[in-house]
C-alpha cells in the first residue's frame, strides 16, 4: 500500500484526490423524512460556531480541499447561517453550496447569494400536497416550491432539484418534476433510495426501492446527448428537450469509493474520511479548542485521510 502524498492536494493512499468537504451544521431539521439516512451520522445535539467552523475550513483549504458543502440535518434551520456562509467565503473557494429542503430558501436565498454561496441542491421529492405530507409529515411543500424558485431568481447556479424516486410513492412524477424544474430554471436530479441501517430488515427498502435501471434505459433514447461526469461517481447527465435530468445511483459501491474525493465534518466537530462508516472518525474540536495550532490540525486532518479506507475494497486498491 503506498503512503499519502501531499502535491499541490492531498492524495490517499489509494489514489484519491481529497478535494472536497462537506459539512453537517446541524442535527436539527424541520420535516421528518421516513427514508432519511441523515448522511450517515449518529445524531447528537451538538454544533460547532461560525468562528469554529471558519477555522476548519481555513485548515482544509491548507492541505488542498478546493470545495466545501454545508449539509446537515437541514442548515438553513441555523440563524447564523448567512454569516456562516460569508466567513467561508472571505476565506476563498472556487465552490460553496449547500443542501436543504427548501423550507427556509425564501427567507435566505438572496442573502446567501450576496455573502458567497454559489450553487444549493433543494430536496424535494412531490409536487403533490399529500404525498409531501407522506414523505415529510409536514405541510411545507408550497414553501419548498417557492424556496426554489428563489434560489433561481436569487441567482445561485445551477439551483439541483433532487428527488428520491420511491416504488409507489413519487415514481409517476418524474415527468411532471422534470417540467417543473424546466419552467423554474432548474436541473432535476433522480436519486435512487439508498438502504439505511435498518431499512432492509423492516422491509421498508423492498417497499419503496425504485430501480432506475429501465428509467436510464428510456432516458438514453430520449436525450440528445448524455454526458458522464468524472468523478461524481461517473453520474450520468441526460439533455432531453431543453432540460437536464442527472441520476444518482447507490453509493454503497465500489465506484463510488473509487471516485470519492469528499471529506465530511460531523456537527459535532469530526472529522468522517467515509461516508458509510463511523468506526474510523477523528476528532478536530476538541484538539482546536485544546489551543492547537493550524500546523497541528493540518496533521489532524492528514491523519484522518490516512484513515480513508474504502468500504468496499474489492476494486478499489
Ligand atoms: N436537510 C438537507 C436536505 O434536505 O437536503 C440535507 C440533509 S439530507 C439527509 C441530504 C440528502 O440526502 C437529501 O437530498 C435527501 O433526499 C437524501 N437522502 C436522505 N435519505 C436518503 C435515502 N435513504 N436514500 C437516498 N437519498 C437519501
Amino acid at each position: 500500500m503506498t503512503e499519502i502524498r501531499i502535491a499541490e492536494k492531498v492524495i490517499d493512499q489509494f489514489e484519491r484526490p481529497v478535494i472536497s468537504l462537506r459539512i453537517s451544521i446541524t442535527n436539527r431539521c424541520n420535516v421528518k423524512c421516513f427514508y432519511c439516512h441523515h448522511d450517515g451520522i449518529v445524531p447528537q445535539n451538538y454544533e460547532m460556531t461560525p468562528n469554529e467552523i471558519e477555522r476548519i475550513v481555513k485548515v482544509s483549504k491548507e492541505i488542498g480541499i478546493e470545495k466545501i458543502r454545508l449539509s446537515g440535518g437541514e442548515p438553513l434551520i441555523r440563524e447564523d447561517i448567512v454569516e456562516i456562509v460569508a466567513k467561508i467565503s472571505s476565506i476563498g473557494f472556487r465552490d460553496i453550496s449547500l443542501t436543504t429542503n427548501g423550507v427556509l430558501m425564501g427567507k435566505y436565498a438572496e442573502d446567501l447569494y450576496k455573502a458567497g454561496l454559489t450553487r444549493v441542491n433543494v430536496s424535494f421529492d412531490t409536487l403533490n400536497p399529500k404525498t409531501y405530507q407522506f414523505i415529510t409529515k409536514r405541510d411545507y411543500m408550497k414553501r419548498a416550491m417557492d424556496g426554489i424558485k428563489e434560489a433561481v431568481r436569487a441567482g445561485l447556479n445551477p439551483v439541483k432539484v433532487n428527488m428520491v424516486v420511491m416504488k409507489g410513492v413519487n415514481e409517476s412524477e418524474i415527468w411532471d418534476m422534470f417540467n417543473f424544474c424546466k419552467e423554474t430554471g432548474a436541473i432535476l436530479q433522480l436519486i435512487e433510495l439508498l438502504k439505511t441501517d435498518n431499512s432492509q430488515e423492516s422491509g421498508f427498502f423492498d417497499e419503496y426501492h425504485y430501480d432506475m435501471g429501465e428509467l436510464e434505459h428510456e432516458l438514453n433514447k430520449l436525450s440528445s446527448h448524455v454526458k458522464t461526469r468524472k468523478f461524481m461517481q461517473d453520474r450520468k447527465k441526460y439533455f432531453i428537450e431543453g432540460g437536464e435530468i442527472e441520476i444518482v445511483r447507490p453509493m454503497d459501491n465500489t465506484e463510488f469509493c473509487k471516485n470519492c474525493t469528499r471529506l465530511r465534518i460531523t456537527p459535532d466537530g469530526k472529522i468522517k474520511p467515509c461516508l458509510l462508516r463511523n468506526d474510523n472518525l477523528v476528532d478536530i474540536i476538541e484538539p482546536m479548542r485544546c489551543g492547537y495550532n493550524d500546523e497541528e490540525l493540518k496533521k489532524v486532518f492528514l491523519k484522518a485521510i490516512e484513515n480513508r479506507e474504502p468500504y468496499f475494497t474489492d476494486s478499489c486498491s
